[in-house]
C-alpha cells in the first residue's frame, strides 16, 4: 500500500491539473493519477485554434497542454502517469490503478472528463485500432477529392462536414433522425453545400475494410452500403465514469451528480470538468474553475 494521501485527483486534463495546482498552493498532501502517458486530456486532440480561454489565443490544444504541464512542473505538482484508476473501495477509501498501485485517501476529486461516444457497431473498434480516427481540422487535406462519411446531427458533425466539404471532399452526412441539433449558423451552409449529401433517418449498422471503408446503412428497414475513404463519427460524448459508477450518484445520462461546488453524493468526493458537465456548458475555462472550487471546498473538509 502506498502512502495515505489527503487528496487524490483522478484525471490529468484541465480540471485535474488546475485542482493539482491549487492543492499544491494550499499545501495539501496530494497526488494526481492520469491513465495516459501525458497530461492534458482532450487538449491533446484539439487541432483548431482556441480563442476562448482567457489570457491567450492558443494555436491549438497541444500549445495549451504544454503551458499547463510546464506550470504544473514549475510548482512541483505531484502526479503519476500511466495510472488508470480501475476500482475504488468507497468504505475503506482505497483505490487501485493499472500500474498495480494501491492508494489510501482522505478525499478525492474525479476529473476524468469525457470521451467521444461510439456507434457500437461491428468494425468500429477495428477502425480505431487501425488508427483511422481523424480530425477534420488536421486531416482535411488528406481527403481532397475523396469520399467521406460524417455521422451525427450536432454542431461537431456539421462543423466537420463543412470543413471537409470546403476543402474539396465529397461528404455524406448520415443522421439517425430528421431533426438536427446543430446551430443554425452551421445548418444553412451544410444544407446548401454542393459537396454534401445528407441521409436522414439512417443508421450505420457496420463498417469494414482497411483504408477505403464499406459502410452498411439502414433506413426504415431498407439496407444499402456506401464506400468512403474516411469515417468521422461525431455523435456526441460520454462521461468517463466506468470505475466508480456504482459508488456515487450519476444522472440519467451518466454524468456525476454534484452541487455547484462539485460535491457529489459522498462528502469526501468532488467532481470537476466534463465528467459532471454536459457538452453545452463544458469548456476548458469551466473545467479549470471547477477544479479550483473542488480543491478549496475539500481543503475545508480536510481541516475538520
Ligand atoms: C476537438 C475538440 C475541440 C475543443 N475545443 C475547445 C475550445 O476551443 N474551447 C474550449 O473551452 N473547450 C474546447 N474543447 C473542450 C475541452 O477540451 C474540454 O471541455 C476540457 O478538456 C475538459 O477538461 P477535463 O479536465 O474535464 O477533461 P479531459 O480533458 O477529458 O481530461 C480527463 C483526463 O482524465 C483521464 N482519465 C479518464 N479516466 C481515467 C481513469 N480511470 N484513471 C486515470 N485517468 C483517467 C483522461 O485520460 C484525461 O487525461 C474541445 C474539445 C475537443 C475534443
Amino acid at each position: 500500500m502506498d502512502e495515505k494521501k489527503d487528496l487524490l485527483i483522478i484525471g490529468g486534463g484541465p480540471a485535474g491539473i488546475s485542482a493539482a495546482i491549487w492543492a499544491k498552493r494550499l499545501g495539501l498532501n496530494h497526488l494526481l493519477l492520469e491513465e495516459k502517458n501525458d497530461l492534458g486530456g482532450q487538449l491533446n486532440t484539439i487541432y483548431n485554434q482556441i480563442v476562448d480561454y482567457p489570457g491567450m489565443i492558443a494555436p491549438n490544444g497541444q500549445y495549451l497542454q504544454k503551458k499547463l504541464t510546464e506550470h504544473a512542473h514549475k510548482i512541483n505538482v505531484d502526479y503519476a502517469l500511466n495510472s488508470a484508476v480501475t476500482s475504488i473501495d468507497w468504505k475503506k477509501k482505497i483505490l487501485k490503478t493499472t500500474a498495480d498501485d494501491t492508494y489510501e485517501f482522505r478525499s478525492l476529486i474525479i476529473a476524468t472528463g469525457s470521451s467521444p461516444r461510439k456507434l457500437h457497431v461491428p468494425g468500429e473498434q477495428e477502425m480505431i485500432d487501425q488508427k483511422e480516427v481523424y480530425s477534420a481540422t488536421r486531416d482535411k487535406s488528406k481527403f481532397i477529392n475523396k469520399d467521406v462519411a460524417v455521422i451525427g446531427g450536432g454542431d461537431r458533425a456539421f462543423e466537420g462536414a463543412l470543413l471537409l466539404a470546403e476543402a474539396g471532399s465529397r461528404v455524406t452526412l448520415i443522421h439517425r433522425s430528421n431533426h438536427f441539433k446543430a446551430r443554425q449558423e452551421y445548418k444553412d451552409p451544410v444544407m446548401e453545400h454542393e459537396n454534401i449529401t445528407i441521409l436522414t433517418e439512417t443508421v450505420v449498422t457496420g463498417l469494414k475494410g482497411k483504408g477505403r471503408k464499406i459502410l452498411s446503412l439502414s433506413n426504415e428497414g431498407l439496407h444499402k452500403t456506401i464506400e468512403v475513404d474516411g469515417v468521422f463519427i461525431r455523435i456526441g460524448v460520454q462521461p468517463n465514469t466506468e470505475p466508480y459508477s456504482k459508488g456515487i450518484a450519476l444522472d440519467d445520462e451518466g454524468y456525476i451528480k454534484c452541487h455547484a461546488d462539485g460535491e457529489t453524493s459522498l462528502p469526501y468526493v468532488y467532481a470537476a470538468g466534463d465528467v459532471c458537465t454536459r457538452p453545452l456548458l463544458s469548456s476548458i475555462a469551466s473545467a479549470v474553475g471547477q477544479g479550483m472550487t473542488a480543491v478549496k471546498r475539500l481543503s475545508f473538509y480536510l481541516e475538520n
